[in-house]
């Protein structure tokens, strides 16, 4: 039961907040009376419901109030205007259900410059590859504190729901982006956040939480994304963060996590693809003082890890521009000289390993080339030159309780340098967002609710020819048959891998391959070379295999596989590494040491079991989806490919998820929480409803006029057939 606070005699108000659903392992908030300060159970500004209201929202930031019609649509000047009723703004009301008629919408509102239209409450999105101008405050402030479709549809709409809703339910949410790469997700993602950075309500201290939270991301962009043959901005991480927020609706924090980076990328780029962002940034941008303390050239022709793809410079990109707000936003995120300086000591020393050369010594060992460069990644990373090389040409093998140095062979010695170079580079990332997180940790000890913004990379696969390792979220599909030929605890693809890796001996991609071919050749989603042509007609080379996802078929070639699975590094190179006088490296690889005590995860494990976290943590939330589709391939403005735009369609499962939506009563209200908060709006529930909650909604929802068609009462819910019906109410509410 609630503690009930002293009475008050104060006359205003700042807020009366009596948490008294916050549920277990929460204490129910008072908030004072601005005069007396005393703890105090006046009642709530609006009654039966706890947060600021949509009214006292835009009250708040001056934007003016809606006057709505009886039918619940917008009059406030330029809502309505004629562009906005192309095509049909909400799926669901589409007379036919068909593809055909789905992607013929979708075109006609793209061709207006609609990229938004929804399904019910999910939103999908079409990226225009070109500005529209749809992002500005103006827009922002039309668009708080309205209901879903009473404008047209808008990522903030989306934002604003989630938000409202969380502050009048005192629940979680999350928003969860996909889509394949270059569709959009991390647009929508940063579109989102800023809409929370205008929109919520704010003070001095919480502006810096806000700069450092919009700040994270050019940083973290500049480590962690790429340019690939499908994006020039594609991030090679999954993010996702949760915006926390006190009673108020404040916007108090925010928290990072970030899912398994494409390390590989460092030391490899595929044809037409780029390292990480911020090589060439620091090679184009920093200053020439800079660049002679790095012992970097201003060229960036002169870096075996930055010319594997052969496009160093790509016309969207302006890295000496992109250098300087990076620089910027570390300012901003509290990163002082010194630790800048360790930073971009590890980016330097990384591009000087690569350049790293070994020859071949008489007896057929790796013996180091020249050791300028390797001076300079010795002099970078705070360790000796001596053991480096050491460690870079020998393994140490204990044996009983000598010490051996075993030779290694070129291979080896490319693969222990790349190790190394992967191994640092991904630690630090790993580094950075942990010091984001620090500096836009909440300071704020009311904090009470979070929105998670989910931009998962991964579902690309589905599309093309996996040329490259990658491993999909397939959960969120559901698609047990395929999941089970994956990660099946002995038996499935993964598991195989993780094996045919920690074998000693003479494993190699191939034999991983025979492994499979041996296993799991009868399995009606798995299709082997020999098999290929007997049942798709479409011949496989030998190093492939295929398999039948719900959303297509996928060929995937076992080159590299287990290279890029292995995540080993060499014994001795590790323990060199802890005694860096770089700050973050030898921070990085002391909690490396005792977290990997054991044999270390495989990098398909590594992320096998992030993302079930992931699930878990998510499961606890109220979800909202975004859908983001490729317009075409080839980056055009304005260029819809029907073909690419139906594949999407498909394998994001929005036709299912439409016909879900159109079988009705998809809004849906505890009847506890319903009453709570509509009960003022009748005389035989307010001020109290003493009996069962159902039977009070039943009377509540004859007495707003609510037809026998129109809502049905569940077990423990009542469903809402029409989102008209619900807002016809919200706004009776929000008058009341
Ligand atoms: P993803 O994260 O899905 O791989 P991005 O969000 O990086 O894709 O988008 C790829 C590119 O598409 C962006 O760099 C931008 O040029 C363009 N783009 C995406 N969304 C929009 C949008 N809403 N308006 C204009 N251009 C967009
Ligand atoms: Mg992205």
């Amino acid at each position: 039961t609630a503690p009930v606070p002293p009475a008050c005699s104060g006359a205003t108000w700042k807020q009366w907040d009596q948490r008294r659903r916050a549920g277990p392992g929460l204490q129910p908030v008072f908030l004072s009376c601005t005069k007396c300060l005393l703890k105090t159970h006046k009642p709530p500004l609006r009654m039966g419901s706890a947060g600021p209201s949509n009214r006292l929202r835009r009250q708040r930031h001056g934007v003016p109030l809606r006057s709505l019609s009886p039918r619940g649509q917008l009059d406030m000047e330029g809502a309505l205007t004629a562009r906005d009723r192309v095509g049909i703004q909400d799926f669901v009301l589409l007379d036919e259900t068909t593809e055909a008629a789905f992607i013929s919408n979708l075109k006609k509102r793209f061709s207006k410059d609609l990229i938004y239209t929804y399904i019910g409450t999910l939103l999908v999105s079409v990226n225009p590859y070109k500005e529209v101008d749809i992002y500005n405050k103006k827009q922002m402030d039309t668009y708080m504190g309205i209901n879903f479709f009473e404008l047209p549809p808008h990522i903030y709409a989306l934002a604003d729901n989630a938000y409202h809703m969380m502050l009048t339910e005192f629940n979680n949410h999350f928003i969860l982006i996909s889509g394949e790469s270059g569709a959009g997700k991390t647009e929508a993602s940063k579109k989102i956040l800023q809409y929370y950075a205008v929109s919520c309500p704010s003070t001095n201290l919480l502006n810096t939480v806000r700069d450092k939270m919009l700040m994270s991301n050019p940083v973290l962009e500049a480590f962690g994304n790429a340019k690939t043959l499908k994006n020039d901005n594609s991030s090679r991480f999954g993010k996702y963060m949760d915006i926390q927020f006190n009673s108020q609706g404040d916007a108090v924090g925010g928290h990072i996590l970030n899912y398994l980076l494409e390390k590989s990328r460092v030391v490899h780029q595929n044809h037409g693809e780029r390292n990480f962002h911020i090589f060439y940034q620091l090679v184009e941008g920093g200053t020439d003082d800079l660049l002679r303390q790095l012992g970097l050239e201003r060229n960036c022709q002169h870096y075996s890890y930055l010319t594997q793809g052969e496009c160093a410079t790509v016309p969207s990109i302006n890295d000496k521009n992109d250098w300087k707000s990076v620089k910027n936003a570390l300012q901003t995120i509290d990163f002082d000289e010194t630790i800048t300086k360790h930073l971009f000591g590890i980016v330097a020393s990384v591009l000087h390993l690569g350049n790293v050369q070994f020859d071949i010594d008489n007896t057929g060992h790796a013996l180091l080339d020249k050791n300028t460069e390797l001076r300079w990644v010795s002099d970078l990373l705070g360790v000796d030159a001596q053991t480096l090389e050491e460690a870079l040409i020998f393994r140490k093998i204990e044996a009983r309780k000598d010490q051996v140095l075993s030779p290694f062979t070129v291979d080896h010695a490319i693969y222990a340098r790349d190790a190394l170079a992967k191994a640092i580079y991904g630690q630090t990332f790993t580094w950075l967002v942990n010091r984001i997180n620090d500096s836009m940790e909440n300071k704020d000890s009311t904090q009470m609710t979070v929105i998670g913004l989910l931009d998962i990379y991964g579902f690309e696969v589905f599309y093309v020819n996996s040329k490259r390792f990658w491993w999909e979220p397939v959960q969120f599909f559901n698609n047990k048959i395929i999941c089970d030929l994956v990660e099946e605890k002995h038996r499935g693809i993964i598991p195989l891998l993780d094996e045919e890796c920690l074998r000693p001996g003479d494993a190699t991609d191939l034999t991983f391959l025979e492994r499979l071919e041996e296993k799991m050749g009868n399995h009606p989603h798995f299709v082997t070379h020999k098999l290929a042509d007997k049942l798709t007609r479409k011949t496989l080379e030998r190093g492939d295999f295929r398999l039948l996802h719900y959303a297509g078929e996928v060929t995937y070639c076992v080159v590299g596989f287990l290279d890029k699975n292995n995540d080993l590094l060499y014994r001795n190179i590790k323990d060199l590494m802890c005694q860096s006088k770089n700050i973050i490296v030898r921070e990085c690889f002391s909690t490396m040491d005792t977290e990997n005590k054991k044999r270390p995860e495989t990098v398909a494990t590594q992320f096998k079991s992030s993302l079930l976290r992931l699930t878990e943590m998510l499961m606890a939330k109220e979800a909202w989806y975004i859908r983001c589709l490729k317009s075409n391939e080839s980056k055009t403005p304005g260029q819809f490919d029907e073909a690419l735009i139906r594949h999407q369609v498909k394998y994001l499962g929005l036709m299912e998820h439409l016909r879900v939506r159109r079988a009705g009563f998809a809004y849906r209200r505890k009847y506890e929480d319903f009453l709570k908060r509509y009960k003022p709006l009748c005389p035989a529930t307010w001020p109290h409803w003493r009996g069962m909650p159902a039977d009070g909604v039943e009377i509540l929802a004859q007495h707003l006029g609510y037809l026998p068609d129109e809502y049905k009462m569940g077990r423990t819910k009542i469903f809402i057939r029409h989102p008209r019906t619900l807002y016809a109410t919200e706004d009776a509410f929000e008058k009341c």
